[in-house]
């Protein structure tokens, strides 16, 4: 069962709500259309097996920053952003700080600033409270990267901890409401690289989504390990080594990327649904 955030407390200082940042990036390049600033948000309740960033997990830990001092921070960079880039919350997992999201990103739209929301989904849940508030952020988010760690719910349990039918949901529901989306999905030797998953997947996308923007193969990669050993965890993808060019090239190829090329012409605002021929 997801727990549900809006049973705990939501934290304000003078009038705002506060969040608990990991840390800020001013120039990302990858997170998101164009150049964004991006607020890596602290915890998460995955624990997949080639995370590299284990520092996000714990909850309620890092700074405790405002929306206001968060977008205060991001502004002065607001020259670089252009037609495309602009703000994205990332984590460990933002929507566990769904009222942190909601009125940063409310405060974005008051002053014209494009928003994306970078998710796991694993908080996903179609319960009340939670889906109305998932439904007002939603208005407020241009764009969102989604990750499907696994396509077979069974494995994903195995890499994540979690099934991943409530995170399909999501991406479903998505699609249904229209709102534009980059699918990506981490090639790991052994464990997702593999054709027959990789099939299923391809073929999932394009027979559900509707509304993916781009389709992006993270060929899986080893930097984060040392914090590991720094935070005293077992690495338990120990010896696994990143997919050879030719692999992630297969991927690309079984999953179809290249029918997914709209993030060439998309623009804040754009509604993919209305993109496509009635
Ligand atoms: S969802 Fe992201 S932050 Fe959470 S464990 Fe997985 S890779 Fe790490």
């Amino acid at each position: 069962m997801c727990a549900n955030p809006l049973l705990n407390p939501v934290p304000t200082k003078d009038g705002h709500v506060v969040g608990y940042v990991h840390s800020l990036e001013t120039f990302g390049a990858v997170d998101g259309p164009g150049i964004r600033f991006v607020a890596f948000m602290q915890g998460c309740h995955m624990r997949c097996k080639f995370c590299h960033n284990p520092d996000t997990w714990k909850t309620r830990v890092g700074s405790q920053m405002t929306t206001e001092e968060v977008l205060n921070k991001a502004l002065p960079y607001r020259s670089f952003w252009g037609d495309k880039g602009g703000i994205t919350l990332s984590g460990g997992e933002i929507l566990l700080q769904i009222d942190f999201a909601l009125e940063l990103f409310k405060m974005c739209k008051e002053e014209g600033i494009s928003t994306c929301l970078d998710t796991c989904g694993q908080p996903f849940t179609r319960r009340e409270p939670w889906f109305s508030k998932f439904n007002e952020l939603m208005d407020y988010t241009d764009i969102l990267l989604v990750d499907i760690k696994h396509i077979n719910s069974d494995e994903h349990k195995r890499l994540t901890g979690f099934p991943n039918d409530n995170i399909l949901d999501m991406c479903e529901y998505l699609s249904s409401i229209g709102k534009p989306v980059w699918i990506r999905h981490v090639l790991i030797p052994g464990i997702t690289d593999n054709d027959e998953y990789l099939k299923q997947l391809g073929e999932y996308v394009k027979e559900n989504l509707h509304n993916v923007e781009k389709f992006e193969v993270l060929p899986y990669h080893t930097m984060g390990v040392h914090k590991y050993q720094e935070m005293g965890i077992r690495y338990r993808l120990e010896g696994v080594e990143p997919p050879t060019p030719e692999r992630v090239k297969n991927a690309e190829k079984l999953l179809e990327v290249d029918r997914y090329q709209g993030y060439k012409d998309w623009y804040p605002g754009i509604n993919t649904l209305d993109q496509q021929p009635s």
